[in-house]
């Protein structure tokens, strides 16, 4: 057992070293467009063993923007490893069961199906025009979601590791 900062801090990730600089919030691309999402926040609540919205660990890109961190505190190892416990402890929020559903079909990651499936119509307010446009001319959205050409074979990991969810 143990809280989540104990179980962190087994692998060598001390979120108790954070002094609240708040580098990692500034240099966050998520935070910069969704307020709700405060790395410095999160890594304080961490460390206080704080409930925290699993959500919004999801939300973490996983860019290692973050990566300035004057403490080495690593928030981005810190939310992927904090997703994993929390899901072994049954604590599954929709928008992971969603991303694990859609790479498990695609065999890759439509952004935008990920959103539309955990936010339904209310997803059309949650990102500027303007920032949703630029994404598109660089790519980085697909109206449509591919399938990747590697699907069946992303398929068959899900299958050996079992689940939709990878457990
Ligand atoms: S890894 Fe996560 S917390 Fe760090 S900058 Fe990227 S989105 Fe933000
Ligand atoms: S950059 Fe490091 S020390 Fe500063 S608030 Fe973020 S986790 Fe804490």
């Amino acid at each position: 057992m143990g809280s989540l900062s104990e179980k962190l801090k087994k692998i060598g990730l001390e979120t108790s070293k954070c002094y609240q600089c708040g580098t990692c919030s500034g240099d966050c691309p998520v935070a910069k467009i969704d307020f709700s999402f405060n790395p410095r926040k999160i890594v304080l609540e961490t460390s206080k063993d704080a409930w925290i919205d699993s959500n919004l660990l999801w939300k973490c890109a996983t860019c290692y923007k973050c990566y300035r961190c004057p403490r080495d505190v690593k928030p981005a190892e810190v939310f992927s490893v904090a997703r994993k416990i929390l899901v072994k402890e049954g604590d599954r929020p929709k928008v992971g069961e969603s991303f694990a559903r859609i790479i498990k079909k695609y065999g890759e990651l439509s952004e935008l199906k990920l959103v539309f499936d955990v936010k339904g119509f209310k997803s059309i307010n949650m990102t500027p025009p303007t920032v949703i446009w630029r994404m598109f001319r660089k790519g980085k959205i697909n109206i449509r979601a591919n399938k990747s050409p590697s699907a069946d074979e992303v398929k068959r990991i899900f299958e050996i590791v079992g689940g939709s969810n990878g457990r």
